[in-house]
């Protein structure tokens, strides 16, 4: 890692000009570095530090009409302190508390955990039932475009991202209905500094009893996080009655794929999935003391 060139461009100006005169190289863009320091010895030999940490562009998190947007580079802990976030988007704060240590998350910064790509990702899951929307720029164009959170993940911590393409912000649409319900969930190997075995992002509305509508988003359960849509659609206009939550759980289990490896089993994965998805529709149906 010594030997590798860095450069620490503080626009994105800057940045489309380092990297029209590095683009032949290999290019690692850096953020807080949680995740590129970890596989730092697999780095190759030649390849350029591009750190984007001081770029103000990507600071700051703002509220316009009815959407925010997150700056990529704002951290885990600017995100947990955010008044805005807060009060808006509860399920995000649920799920970043559960992530790493003070420390990790004094540095690590929503775009390293959306740019990682793992399904393991703990600010996927809620973005994902959130509908958020990326906004990327190309070094090469030197412009901005806007995509949806569902197209940029291609397979286990892989992206649609072009070589040198960085997210810039995050665009969450802030749903304005204080009736709707948000459920976030991770299970790892202990309650503190846990990667995740299996976990649920849910956000819903009940109406009358029934389920209006549902969304749903289990991570480290498929190569990319994605809704549940025929579980979704099964649940939708529904009652939630012990047998349909258990026909619930037995769809749900088929629209995941979950693997063994080093942090749980294939099997476990797939009941506590089960469980998450009965724990959420329980609190739904019965209040957050469930
Ligand atoms: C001890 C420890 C505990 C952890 N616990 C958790 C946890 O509980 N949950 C969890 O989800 N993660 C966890 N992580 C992983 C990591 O901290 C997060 O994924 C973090 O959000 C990464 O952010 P970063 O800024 O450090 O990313 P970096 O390490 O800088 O980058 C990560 C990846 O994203 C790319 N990237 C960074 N920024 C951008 C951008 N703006 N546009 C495009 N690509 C970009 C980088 O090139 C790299 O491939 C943990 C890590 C450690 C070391």
């Amino acid at each position: 890692m010594n030997r590798m060139q860095h450069y620490s461009p503080k626009t994105l100006t800057e940045y489309h000009e380092i990297y029209s005169e590095l683009r032949s190289k290999d290019i690692i863009i850096f953020a807080g570095g949680t995740d590129v320091m970890v596989g730092r010895y697999e780095l190759p030999q030649d390849a350029i530090i591009i750190d984007i940490s001081g770029i103000a562009e990507l600071e700051g998190i703002e509220k316009k009409e009815d959407k925010i947007f997150i700056g990529s580079s704002t951290t885990l802990n600017e995100i947990l302190n955010s008044y805005q976030i807060q009060n808006n988007i509860p399920i995000l704060i649920k799920a970043i508390k559960t992530m790493a240590s003070e420390q990790i998350r004094n540095r690590a910064t929503i775009g390293g955990n959306i740019g990682n790509a793992s399904p393991a990702g703990d600010t996927i899951t809620p973005l994902i039932v959130l509908g958020a929307e990326i906004e990327i720029f190309s070094p090469e164009s030197n412009q901005h475009r806007i995509i949806s959170i569902d197209e940029l993940f291609c397979g286990p911590c892989a992206t649609t991202l072009k070589k040198g393409e960085i997210i810039t912000k995050i665009i969450i649409p802030l749903l304005l209905d204080n009736t709707i319900i948000y459920y976030f969930r991770k299970i790892g190997q202990r309650n503190a500094m846990t990667i995740t075995k299996a976990s649920l992002s849910a956000i819903a509305k009940l109406s009358e009893g029934k389920i209006e509508w549902i969304r749903l988003a289990p991570g480290s359960v498929s190569p990319v996080v994605k809704r549940m849509s025929k579980t979704e659609e099964f649940i939708k206009g529904k009652e939630l009655t012990p047998h349909v939550i258990n026909q619930a759980k037995e769809i749900i289990s088929q629209e995941i794929s979950p693997i063994t490896d080093i942090r749980s089993t294939k099997v476990f994965r797939m009941l506590i999935t089960q469980n998450l998805l009965e724990n959420c529709l329980k609190k739904i149906q019965f209040g957050p003391k469930f």
